[in-house]
């Protein structure tokens, strides 16, 4: 319970000793984090003003109704799919994110069409069996890329890809996107899938892009293309690309997000061939963890203070 007229600040992720001395004249009160049990955080958010989350804290609807001075959800990432934004938005609690992790998101995103492409886990595998056999791979260089979704993170994959000699092209939904030299954008998944060696998805997941890469459109992929995906699982039907995978639809696929993250043990995909699997790490250098943290805290005290933050998450 806060004291009378004092500011109270739940904070659902971890946060070094110096995050948490900025926020001294708030009562802070720390829930579990990573946890999926929204009945803790309900709990503790019941008399609070803010809270901190990352994205793997759901916040729905029942939270926020359950939290009637709830007036900020400053979220510690991009994404902001496992927060009710229709609910934060009717009870009039400001969701605020941290868009300064493009760069780590767009590196791991190459390093992951490196990887396919060089065949590096074929090489690793060689060496660590006692072989020295070369795997023969392809270039980057002249090849196509089709980036879906063209914001702050497929724009900066973009920038890489053009300095590795790439053709990149993207589909998005908006109007308006500003242009840069040497990307060519406009037209729609259906038409521009037959013509990449490589997509790679950079899209939130929303009620219209899950699913979004299903076995049609893995169908319409060139047998020799490479599939990356560092957005969310949910835009992919896993099972889907675990059929592309088996019957040589596509020829691999690099992955940062799963639909469930752990996956179960049993999850086919897991087993699928050609595919690279890391463990959600697109931002997780230090570097960006610790910039990110420091957004977090200062778009909550930004709204809590009646300020504007540009991170404000706007309706869609
Ligand atoms: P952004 O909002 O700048 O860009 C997303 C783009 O996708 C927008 O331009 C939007 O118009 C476009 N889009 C939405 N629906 C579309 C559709 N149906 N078809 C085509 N385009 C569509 O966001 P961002 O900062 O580039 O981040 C993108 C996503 O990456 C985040 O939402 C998050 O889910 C994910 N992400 C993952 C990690 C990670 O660790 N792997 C880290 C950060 C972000």
């Amino acid at each position: 319970m806060a004291a009378v007229g004092r500011t109270k600040v739940v904070v659902a992720l971890p946060l070094t000793r110096a995050l948490l001395d900025q926020m001294a004249d708030y009562d802070l009160a720390m829930v579990p984090t990573g946890g999926s049990d929204e009945t803790v955080l309900a709990a503790a958010l019941a008399d609070a003003d803010g809270v901190l989350v990352s994205s793997n804290v759901p916040v729905g609807r029942g939270v926020i109704v359950g939290a009637p001075g709830l007036r900020v959800i400053s979220t510690m990432s991009v994404g902001v799919d496992h927060i009710d934004l229709d609910a934060a938005r009717e009870h009039g609690v400001t969701v605020t994110i941290t868009p300064v992790l493009s760069d780590a998101v767009a590196d791991l995103t190459i390093a992951l069409m490196t990887m396919l492409s060089r065949r590096i886990p074929d090489g690793m595998r060689a060496v660590a069996d006692g072989g020295w056999k070369v795997p023969l791979g392809g270039d980057l260089a002249a090849k196509t890329l089709l980036l879906v979704g063209f914001g702050r993170i497929g724009q900066a994959v973009a920038t890489r890809a053009l300095a590795a000699g790439m053709r990149v092209r993207y589909v998005d939904s908006r109007v308006g996107l500003p242009a840069m030299a040497g990307v060519t954008g406009g037209g729609t998944l259906d038409d521009e899938l037959g013509d990449a060696d490589f997509v790679s998805l950079h899209v939130d997941l929303n009620a219209r892009t899950r699913n979004l890469m299903s076995r049609r459109q893995f169908t319409s992929m060139k047998r020799t293309a490479f599939f990356v995906n560092t957005s969310r699982g949910g835009v992919v039907d896993q099972a889907a690309l675990t059929w592309a995978l088996t019957e040589g639809a596509i020829s691999g696929a690099g992955l940062d997000v799963l639909q469930d993250e752990p996956p179960p043990p049993d999850e086919p995909l897991l087993k699928a061939p050609n595919v690279i699997i890391v463990p959600h790490i697109g931002s997780a250098t230090e570097e960006t963890r610790n910039a990110m943290a420091q957004c977090a805290v200062d778009n909550l005290r930004k709204v809590l203070g009646g300020q504007k933050t540009p991170f404000e998450v706007t309706a869609s």
